[in-house]
């Protein structure tokens, strides 16, 4: 297609990121977006309701300052050490605009969120990729001995996408270590489902910059709510940003949704354990279907069948409508990536894997 005209120069050039599909198709087995397979709690519900009566004429506060009291309280952390925008995404774009446009390059993994070479590019960052070992494994140790050699800053998600397999908390400090002058940015969209968070280490290095997500654990990926933690500098920075772009990204709906979401933890407790459980009894069934599945500490795991294409797999899959995620790209193109739904869904999405086998 020939840019238009109108275009400013840079966007011809672009390669946005590609949501997993959303299609609208009754008994579909949705497993291609890592939703939470369950309701959010019917607080939220509930606190949406109230705010939608109340106040809809009224701009939200535009620094959603009851919501980052919720978060910091909850975390052990203070109000100005909390940032929240619209999903993490949001959150994520700002950060990479608010630290890494400098001279020496961002780093991370070759294997990870596919969001990040998209902002890189949005912004001009320059990049370079370490390749993950041949298990799909980050090699923290070559990251921080990179790092030490000087770069923008470290981009890592922890437990990493799409591959599930975490770091411990031990390799987070050695890369916070080696580039103290830079921003350590830790994507911790998948950690409640058994990740180690770096949330605690936050007192102690002003260069780690810690965000999370609602969508996965909380189950909210419809109300778009997600935040950043470090120290009141950085924080500062990312508000700097929003405040040049959008005053209120997050609407009053969001806002009460979310602080309802985090004040029930029973709610969070059972349905955390739910998906792990259903988790490990997955893993065990796509073994004995003769995968080999990651290690995940994430709400999703990724296989491959040694005899069996993955594009191929995904194909005949959605044919018997259930959905997962496939990644035509270099290293991953022979993995499926699987979302934990409901024990129904996995069991559903088994059968049909079985069928599909045979
Ligand atoms: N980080 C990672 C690693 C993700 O997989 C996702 C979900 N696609 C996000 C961030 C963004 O999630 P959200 O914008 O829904 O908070």
């Amino acid at each position: 297609m020939n840019a238009p005209s109108f275009w400013s120069p840079r966007i011809a050039g672009l390669a946005p990121y590609v949501p997993g599909e959303q299609p609208r198709i009754e008994g579909l087995v949705k497993l291609n977006t890592n939703e939470n397979p369950y309701p959010p709690s019917a607080r939220v519900v509930d606190a949406i309701a109230q705010a939608a009566a109340d106040g809809l004429e009224r701009y939200p506060d535009p620094e959603s300052t009851a919501l980052r009291e919720a978060i910091a309280a909850r975390h052990g952390l203070v109000p100005d050490q909390v940032f929240v925008g619209n999903g993490s995404d949001e959150v994520l774009a700002h950060a990479f605009f608010a630290f890494f446009q400098q001279a020496e390059p961002l780093l991370f993994p070759d294997v990870t969120y596919s969001f990040y070479r998209v902002y890189v590019q949005l912004y001009g960052i320059a990049s370079e990729l370490l390749p993950v070992d041949a298990g799909l494994r980050i090699d923290a140790d070559a990251l921080a001995a990179r790092a030490a050699r000087g770069c923008a800053g470290v981009v890592i998600a922890n437990p990493n996408a799409p591959t599930g397999i975490g770091l411990p908390l031990a390799a987070i400090e050695r890369l916070l270590a080696a580039c103290p002058s830079r921003v350590v940015l830790v994507d911790e969209a998948y950690v409640d489902f058994g990740g180690e968070s770096a949330l605690g280490l936050i007192a102690r290095h002003p260069n780690l910059l810690v965000v999370q997500t609602l969508s996965k654990s909380r189950a909210l990926a419809g109300l778009r709510v997600g935040f950043a933690c470090g120290q009141r500098h950085l924080v500062d920075a990312l508000t700097r940003v929003k405040n040049s772009f959008n005053s209120y990204p997050l609407d009053r709906l969001a806002v009460a949704g979310a602080i309802a979401s985090l004040a029930d933890e029973d709610w969070f407790a059972q349905t955390r354990l739910a998906v792990m459980d259903t988790r490990e009894g997955l893993v065990l069934q796509l073994e004995d279907l003769g995968f080999e599945v990651l290690p995940s500490q994430a709400n999703f795991v990724f296989a491959r069948h040694p005899g069996h294409d993955a594009g191929a797999l995904a194909a005949a899959l959605r044919e018997r409508a259930v959905l997962v995620r496939h990644f035509r790209e270099p290293r991953v193109a022979q993995y499926l990536r699987i979302s934990i739904g409901t024990r129904a869904q996995c069991g559903a999405l088994v059968e049909a894997l079985a069928a599909i086998l045979q």
